[in-house]
């Protein structure tokens, strides 16, 4: 049999079945349709990230996401599905202490604007660090976090561990520049190509090339061994990063005694 050949006249149902997908379907948008749910609210939020793609009320997405703050929701305006996001409808992000444990001195994020460059877009988050007594630095608060800050003080962006090793890999794998994969990070998230058109966010581009620059740095000096090092980075001496070529004949490795 031909897949493509008994795929033909399903084409229909396939084109019917993403239309379906840009409205209600058969969503009901008196009642929050979540297990539970007594907040009362009209659900009109649904998530384009979750499994789970039925719209809810707010509080029902807000409860949904602590562990998702960067996933991208839309808000049914009564006509179609609109941007929102979850920094809008009040998600709050806190640093420092295990989920949902609350911090008793949380410290807001620069000018309360904070962007995190992840793999579904450019979001913009309502970020906390921890101020408590034993409260380690911002920066070191947003590695544990797998958050790679873009600077040393007073960081007001960051990208995620997860989309730096997505980009790495691709630019081994599919030779991808950072612009082009910078760009289609954004387009995720806005694909106007317009910065004038909700989600507003800044470019980031050139804080994402800082940010892969020391990224690869870091993970050449792990992968060495010098975190191990009681001399640390600074005792790394002439070459030691360099990988060995599997391929060259090296005493003692891939070469007989005596040879
Ligand atoms: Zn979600
Ligand atoms: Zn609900
Ligand atoms: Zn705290």
């Amino acid at each position: 049999d031909n897949p493509l050949q008994l795929w033909i006249p399903y084409i229909d149902t396939y084109v019917e079945e993403f239309l379906r997908l840009e409205g209600l379907g058969d969503s009901d948008t008196n009642t929050c349709p979540k297990y539970l749910c007594q907040s009362g609210l009209e659900p009109k939020y649904r998530c384009n990230d979750c499994q789970d793609h039925q719209i809810c009320c707010a509080d029902c997405m807000l409860s949904g996401h602590v562990a998702q703050p960067y996933h991208r929701i839309q808000m049914w305006n009564g006509s179609f599905f609109s941007h929102t996001d979850l920094k809008e409808l009040g998600l709050k992000v806190q640093l420092g202490h295990p989920l949902g444990v609350p911090c008793t001195l949380p410290v807001a994020a620069y000018d309360n604007d904070f962007t995190v460059i992840d793999s579904d877009g450019v979001h913009q988050i309502s970020l906390f660090f921890c101020g408590c007594q034993q409260a380690l630095s911002h920066t070191v608060q947003l590695l544990r976090a797998r958050l790679f800050p873009s600077t040393t003080i007073a960081p007001k962006s960051a990208a995620t561990f997860r989309i730096l090793e997505t980009f790495q890999m691709l630019s081994f794998t599919s030779k991808v520049s950072a612009f082009e994969f910078y760009k289609a990070i954004e387009r995720r998230a806005n694909n106007t190509g317009c910065i004038l058109i909700p989600p507003i966010v800044q470019d980031r581009y050139h804080v994402f090339l800082r940010i892969i620059r020391e990224w690869r740095h870091v993970r050449m000096l792990k992968r060495a061994g010098r975190g191990h090092s009681a001399s640390g980075v600074k005792g790394t001496s002439s070459g030691e990063c360099a990988v060995l070529c599997p391929a060259c004949p090296l005493p003692g490795i891939n070469l007989p005694d005596n040879w």
